[in-house]
């Protein structure tokens, strides 16, 4: 059994850096950027309106205004405003020349078609000044990035419809298990449906990358061979579930070998998640992570996402909160390091969900983050400050 941390280097040091492709910005959803996004334009472009009203001269508030012109959003001002007039004009319309504030709608009197009166109580000048946000040239996402909807609007912005992202690493996703069924089916006795490979298809998915399903292998060395075997050369990542513990037919890691994987190590001093193997192939790098679902879904955390970040120059890092624990929390062993899903109380603090062990699939959902306990600590008093991991 190697310390957490041990695993931890040796996976993060077996990744490569994948190379880069170009796509449309549309299809760049959890996409890595690989190249800085740069604007074309200063942003705003010109010096605009942020409200609905009339653009006039401060040091005529006190008179009456004559209204020169209207300038709706999309026109640019045909008239400049002199001594005593004003524009109507609208959010996101610019400012014509000559004047140097806007009168909100709110805070005007309009005395009749053409004439119009402050009425407020002071005077703002609600107007954005041209490249006060982004000026032409401004970097405005870093590579490294992980596109999200909002990284998405600033790509939109600056007219960046063809963006450079990491490639995805190829991740084959192989569940083993002579109890498994594909979810669709309704399982007969002594059968259970297969919750591995959907949830590692959708973590990968979230890390930016995509996943192969290569389905359901019994608990048969030929057949688990086999498909291991075009799994490692179709692919840079393969992940089986499954048969990695010490059970008559968990023989996963012996058929890694005869498929010419050299194994790492087979056991980390981590709860849950003991049997989780690491292998080296020429092709490809080989995770067995245990079938219980939840240790499966944590080991993907701990160690496959670091990784897939590494490989496509991700500049992930876990969102993490410092809080205090809402109870004491005391484990029985002390020999691994422990990872609990918590929850975060609405006063910000934090307590273990309700969760029977490694295959309590349904407790996770509630988490809103896990915490791991150090190897040799055994208690965890009531407001001792945890450091949560955001699932
Ligand atoms: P194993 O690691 O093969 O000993 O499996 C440990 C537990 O996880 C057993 O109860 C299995 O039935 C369950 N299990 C294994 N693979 C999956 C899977 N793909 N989806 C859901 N549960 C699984
Ligand atoms: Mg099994």
């Amino acid at each position: 059994m190697i310390p957490f941390e041990k695993a931890y280097d040796i996976v993060i040091s077996s990744g490569f850096r994948t190379g880069n492709e170009v796509i449309s910005y549309n299809d760049s959803l959890n996409r890595i950027l690989a190249v800085d996004v740069v604007s074309d334009m200063n942003m705003p472009p010109f010096d605009k309106s942020t409200v609905d009203g009339f653009a006039c001269r401060k040091v005529d508030l006190e008179s009456d205004l004559v209204i020169i012109e209207t300038i709706p959003a999309g026109k640019w001002p045909d008239k400049t405003v002199g001594i005593r007039q004003c524009s109507r004009i609208m959010t996101g319309a610019a400012i014509p020349s000559g004047a140097d504030c806007v009168i909100m709608v709110e805070d005007a009197e309009i005395l009749h078609s053409e004439k119009v009166r402050f009425k407020g109580n002071f005077i703002r000048e609600n107007i954005a000044i041209k490249g006060e946000d982004v000026q032409k040239g401004d970097i405005v996402l870093k590579a490294g990035k992980q596109i999200r909807p909002q990284e998405i609007a600033v790509i939109a912005s600056v007219g960046h419809v063809s963006v450079t992202v990491s490639k995805m690493p190829e991740v084959a996703i192989i569940s083993s298990g002579s109890e498994l069924v594909d979810p669709s089916q309704i399982p007969g006795l002594s059968q259970i449906r297969n919750s591995n490979a959907s949830q590692l298809m959708a973590q990968l998915k979230t890390a930016g990358a995509t996943g192969k399903d290569y389905g359901i292998a019994k608990d048969d060395e030929d057949e688990t061979l086999s498909l291991v075997s075009r799994a490692i050369t179709e692919n840079d990542i393969v992940i089986i579930t499954g048969g990695v513990s010490m059970g008559d037919f968990d023989f996963v890691p012996s058929v890694l070998e005869k498929a010419g994987v050299k194994i790492i190590f087979t056991r980390v001093a981590v709860q849950p998640g003991k049997p989780t193997t690491f292998g080296l192939h020429s092709k490809a790098i080989v995770f067995g992570l245990p079938g219980n679902p939840v240790s499966a879904f944590i080991q993907f955390e701990l160690l496959i996402r670091p990784l897939i970040a590494k490989m496509m120059g991700h500049d992930w890092q876990p969102v993490i909160w410092n809080l205090p624990m809402n109870e004491k929390f005391t484990r029985r062993s002390v020999e691994r390091m422990m990872i609990i899903p918590v929850i975060v109380n609405n006063k910000g603090c934090v307590s273990p969900v309700d969760y029977h062990g490694s295959a309590h699939i349904s407790a996770i959902p509630g988490a809103h983050g896990i915490i791991a306990i150090p190897v040799g600590k055994k208690v965890l008093e009531e407001g001792e400050i945890v450091s949560v991991r955001q699932i």
